[in-house]
């Protein structure tokens, strides 16, 4: 029998199939497997208006049938079936669908690695079959018609289109399974256990049952009795024809059939997590893009799960065949802790096969997974206070770096779930933080240090306390990067007590502190000159309450920034400093010494000095460089 030639453009796709390095090979089931399962819709459909195909729903199957002798790997389906035209259109081309766009995106100019990537994500369908097979053989006949057709080929040489016997109505299509490679073991998609697999993988939730013939051990009564003349019992193989698809995914029942602890159960199991969710979020949305979403917020942080490495993630469905199976373009990287799945029909039909709309309709479902995901995270913390900070105190991390992320293009979006704590021993949105404020307080005080216990003994903060003023404690650098990024709330602007004017003095106070410090010159001079490359400046302050000292900084780097920054990628980083500038209390017993000291026994005042130095830099929560020489220094004054 004549071949007759593919069409040059299905030709390229078919060369990629047969010759694929892809990795992911064992997706050619799932895409075998839908279109049995498309090809019975259209039957099933059929028979809503024509009661000639004398089928019922209980009668739908697709079949999988392994044959090791002959090395071939059969599914077979009762559907709608195809006439020779319909072979010859649908398999000899690129069908007009997704296919032909994916064709498209091959002849441009990306590289064939890239092309190869795209096949697993998004199948290119019947030809998926040459990846495993040398041949397909595709016997199928179609709803009404008395004869059956064969397609047969072995690849890019062609193909031949034959009239054969067939006793049913639908389509088998045979695999002939290539040879063993040293790469490729490709005998396994024989083996009944590779088969139920990739069908749990990728099939699972099929509509129709996905059948096959499975062995297993039974138990029976030989007959014979024992010596106590009890009844002897053996083992022996059994075959039994299995569903080994479920069918119906959970998340496509409705809230009536399925209660949110089915959820959960269903989210323990297919998650192996021993821990309840902390937030359920179940969506049906109909309109320009349906879907349907299962996700789960995780009760805890799961290993691997930051840094990107989160394998769960969100899986994509079309009508229960998986197409993704960690979609990360659905939501951003700050809900990037979000598990489940989304399953939407619209991918099916126009995207899984054409990829620049995919992109759009999975913007509009990301965007509205995202404002979903959001709102039942406020209700949480509305609700459940307690359960909102166990899961801030996992996750918030992630929403940290959002707020940090592309220049806080989606600080707004987020602020309202970061909690932060504060001086009176709880935790509080910023929203909250400013609802609290008295009205004599214009702008949000924090203080930040390695430990709450430190923070609350820096004389800044008892500044502030005193006025009746909360203030919130950060306790990370990403901390103060957050709220550099936020800016501010509700128009009321941050003040780091540390380095910021608390704005507690009146003009006048301002005043006199300047004319002070005026005053002094000369001796901050000298303790400045005295303590040396450490601090670029010395100042008295006000603001230090019963402490006789402190470090602050000058310029946009913290302490706290230091100290991240030392531990640094890069040399450069680490050698960042802050400007540290060393604040004396004129109000204390310790500056009057000093003072005297300067003005009658300037050695002693230049120890004193450093005495000082180190004194603000412990009191500031900084290491001291050189302790021993700190102790003889204290030592060398008795
Ligand atoms: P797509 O599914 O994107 O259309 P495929 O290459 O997978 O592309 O299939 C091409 C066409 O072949 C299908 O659209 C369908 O019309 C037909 N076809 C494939 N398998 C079957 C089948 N088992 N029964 C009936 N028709 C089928």
């Amino acid at each position: 029998m004549a071949k007759k030639q593919f069409k040059a453009e299905s030709k390229r796709l078919l060369d990629l199939m047969i010759n694929s390095i892809y990795t992911n090979k064992e997706i050619f089931l799932r895409e075998i497997i839908s279109n049995a399962s498309d090809a019975i819709d259209k039957l099933c459909y059929l028979s809503l208006t024509d009661d000639k195909v004398g089928l019922s729903r209980e009668d739908y199957r697709i079949e999988i049938i392994p044959d090791k002798e002959k090395r071939t790997l059969t599914v077979r389906d009762n559907g709608i079936g195809m006439t020779s035209e319909e072979c010859e259109n649908n398999l000899g081309v690129i069908a007009r669908s997704g296919s032909y766009k994916f064709k498209d995106e091959m002849d441009s100019e990306k590289s064939q690695a890239e092309d190869i990537s795209i096949i697993g994500q998004f199948g290119v369908g019947f030809y998926s079959a040459f990846m495993v097979a040398d041949e397909v053989t595709v016997i199928t006949r179609k709803y009404g018609e008395e004869q059956g057709v064969m397609w047969k080929s072995s690849g890019a040489d062609g193909y031949t289109v034959s009239p054969c016997d067939k006793e049913s109505v639908g389509t088998d299509v045979i695999m002939h399974i290539k040879a063993d490679t040293e790469e490729e073991i490709y005998g396994s998609y024989l083996e009944v256990w590779k088969i139920k697999a990739l069908v749990k993988k990728y099939s699972d939730y099929v509509r129709w049952p996905i059948k096959m013939d499975v062995e297993h051990q039974e138990r029976f009564e030989t007959g014979e009795k024992d010596d106590e003349g009890k009844p002897k019992f053996d083992y022996r193989m059994v075959t039994e024809n299995e569903t080994i698809n479920s069918m119906v995914p959970i998340w496509q029942r409705s809230k009536s059939e399925v209660t949110d602890d089915d959820c959960i159960a269903f989210y323990k199991e297919k998650h192996r997590d021993s821990k309840d969710p902390c937030a359920l979020v179940r969506i049906n949305a109909e309109g320009a893009v349906s879907y349907k979403a299962l996700l789960f917020v995780p009760g805890e942080e799961h290993e691997n799960a930051f840094m990107g490495d989160n394998k769960e993630g969100i899986t994509l469905y079309s009508n229960g065949v998986m197409i993704m199976e960690k979609c990360d373009k659905l939501v951003h990287d700050y809900f990037d802790f979000v598990r489940g799945v989304v399953d939407s029909p619209d991918l099916s039909l126009n995207i899984s096969r054409e990829l620049l709309q995919h992109d759009r309709q999975l913007r509009i479902i990301g965007q509205n997974l995202e404002k979903r995901i959001k709102g039942e995270l406020e209700k949480l913390m509305k609700d459940d206070r307690p359960k909102y900070e166990e899961f801030f105190k996992n996750f918030g991390v992630h929403l940290k770096c959002g707020v940090c992320d592309e220049y806080g293009r989606y600080k707004d979006f987020l602020r309202d779930l970061l909690l932060f704590y504060t001086s009176e021993d709880r935790q509080l949105s910023l929203k909250e933080y400013v609802a609290n404020m008295p009205e004599s307080q214009t702008r949000i005080y924090y203080a930040s240090s390695d430990s709450v216990k430190h923070a609350m003994s820096l004389p800044q903060c008892e500044q502030v306390r005193s006025r009746g003023y909360e203030l919130i404690y950060l306790t990370s650098p990403l901390d103060e990067m957050v709220l550099e990024s936020l800016r501010e709330q509700e128009g009321k602007s941050f003040c780091n007590v540390l380095t910021d004017d608390l704005g507690f003095e009146t003009e006048e106070e301002k005043k006199a502190a300047e004319e002070q410090n005026v005053e002094n010159k000369d001796f901050l001079d000298f303790v400045k000159e005295a303590v040396g490359e450490d601090i670029v400046k010395v100042r008295l302050s006000n603001n230090l309450g019963s402490q006789p000292c402190c470090l602050t900084t000058e310029g946009g780097i913290t302490l706290e920034m230091e100290k991240y920054f030392r531990h640094g990628p890069s040399e450069e980083m680490r050698k960042i400093k802050a400007n540290r500038v060393l604040e004396l209390n004129p109000q204390h017993r310790a500056f009057q010494v000093l003072k005297e000291a300067y003005e009658k026994d300037q050695e002693k005042a230049k120890k004193l000095s450093l005495v000082m130095a180190r004194l603000a830099e412990m009191i500031s929560g900084v290491d001291i460089e050189d302790p021993a020489a700190f102790v003889s220094l204290v030592a060398e004054m008795f």
